[in-house]
């Protein structure tokens, strides 16, 4: 790696001589002298090294501010940077969960009108937006459906996941005290609806679905599905993480949802990928509205935002205070800016952008489930397969064109699938850009395999033990 960093400089000569003057502003005059401590033992270096050190170390990974990263059901879209910038104004940002409700009246009625906006959004009646994340919502929505069997006398056993669901499903189903089942999917890549019904029983408390699946399709007999699980008495769950697909489009609750969690951090303008905070609203169908946590934001006849507690059948809080109210702020900045064309439009391109990905690599690049894609393409990389490569090298090579890896290996049901999703955020350039390296690869695959074996070649660590990389993680400097 050649790029200059300065753990190891130290030359008091270079140290910064530009002092600032007297009489600037403090703020501008960095901390104040009480603060600074003398026996730290950091290098000296001029002000350029500084500099270039951490602008340096910021690209050493890779980031979508720095380049395309079509990581599938991620959704690494660039988000808008004013919506870091409103989430970052001092009113919001400074605000404290213990104030008094007087004193907070806009936060309040920013969470009022975003669940309104997000309902209408999905199209159901009621929604939290208390959870910290997608699997975080998947919970929340399994709780408050195991609370409306309790309270109907009896919380079932099981709950069902089609082969293609999301790793989260299984997941939050077990963890909310239920026993996953799986169906398999018909050769199509959708829900077997024959399969579905002979699952179906009075130990069902429901099915989660993620629509579109984690094929990319849309799962286009939803409405047979409702109809199935509603007459075994259970519920019909929506992981809605990649709603980028349906905005405007569709509304879970007109598919005969009765809860679905959005990704905040997917869909409507939080950063993600780096471990911050998400968040994961959920909506409900009105039969499901009371066992929502609590408190719910409510607008009384005086026009006053207030928090109500008093909610006896409630699943209680899935959160300390009332969710990551950050995400809310750039949420609300998102959808008011974009409005109801902009949204729709957004994910018109999102679909686009996943078919024409399909459309000019499928010559290429073996596709195991025809029909039209939404958000994301899935691939096999059986036909590379046969010169002895797997998805990872594809996506390993990837990385030598700055691009970032799409998800490989998943979903299951897919052999070697590598799984692209372009998002609405990008343009025709880089997805032209994206193709033309995927069909190189694929020319690389035929007459030049070793060197994909062997990629990625440019980035700072190349091919790594990924096993040892994780057990035996080592992330401290150590001079050489
Ligand atoms: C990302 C994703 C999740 C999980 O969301 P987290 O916020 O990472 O917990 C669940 N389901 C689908 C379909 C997803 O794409």
């Amino acid at each position: 790696m050649s790029i200059p960093l300065i753990f190891e400089s130290d030359r008091p000569a270079l140290s910064c001589g530009y002092s600032p003057h007297d009489d600037l502003p403090a703020e501008i005059k960095g901390p104040p002298a009480h603060l600074l401590r003398d026996e730290l033992d950091l290098p000296q270096v001029a002000e350029p090294a500084v500099m270039r050190h951490f602008v340096n170390l910021s690209t050493l990974n890779h980031h979508v501010d720095k380049g395309f990263y079509p990581l599938g059901s991620c959704t690494m879209k660039y988000n808008p940077k004013i919506n870091e910038a409103l989430a970052g104004l001092p009113g919001l940002a400074g605000l404290h969960p213990h104030q008094p409700v007087e004193t907070i009246q806009g936060a309040l009625e920013l969470m009022y009108k975003l669940e309104k906006f997000l309902c209408e959004i999905t199209g159901m009646p009621a929604m939290t937006l208390q959870p910290a994340a997608g699997a975080h919502g998947e919970l929340t929505g399994m709780f408050v459906a195991r609370a409306y069997h309790e309270s109907n006398g009896n919380p079932r056993k099981i709950v069902l996941t089609p082969d293609s669901s999301h790793g989260t499903n299984p997941a939050s189903i077990v963890m909310a005290g239920y026993t996953p089942a799986s169906i398999p999917s018909k050769s199509d890549g959708r829900i077997d609806l024959e399969g579905l019904k002979e699952a179906l029983n009075d130990d069902v408390a429901a099915l989660m679905v993620t629509n579109p699946n984690t094929l990319g399709l849309f799962e286009d007999e939803i409405d047979e599905v409702a109809a199935a699980v509603h007459e075994a008495g259970a519920l019909l769950y929506m992981d809605g993480a990649n709603m980028n697909a349906l905005m405007g489009l569709s509304r879970p609750g007109d598919m005969g949802f009765d809860i679905v969690h959005l990704n905040l951090h997917k869909t409507f303008s939080t950063p993600h990928g780096g471990g911050g905070p998400g968040s994961g609203p959920v909506g409900v169908v009105s039969s499901l509205e009371p066992y929502l946590p609590r408190p719910r934001v409510i607008r009384e006849a005086d026009g006053k935002y207030n928090f109500d507690w008093d909610r006896p059948k409630s699943i209680g809080k899935v959160h300390s205070h009332f969710g990551n109210f950050g995400m809310l702020i750039r949420a609300m900045a998102y959808i008011r800016a974009l409005g109801p064309d902009g949204l729709k439009k957004a994910s018109e391109l999102a679909v686009l952008n996943a078919n024409y990905i399909r459309h000019s690599l499928e010559g290429k690049y073996k596709l195991p489930f025809d029909g039209v894609s939404m958000h994301e393409v899935v691939f096999s990389a059986d036909n590379q397969n046969t010169h002895g490569l797997k998805a990872v090298d594809i996506a390993k090579r990837l990385l030598d064109f700055d691009i970032h890896a799409p998800t490989v290996n998943f979903p299951l049901i897919v052999h070697e699938a590598l799984m692209i999703e372009p998002t609405e955020t990008e343009s025709l350039e880089t997805l032209d850009r994206f193709i033309e390296v995927m069909l190189q690869i694929d020319e690389e695959a035929q007459n030049d395999p070793d060197r994909l074996r062997e990629a990625p070649l440019s980035t700072p660590v190349c091919r790594m033990n990924e096993v040892l990389a994780a057990r035996k993680m080592d992330i401290v400097y150590k001079p050489e």
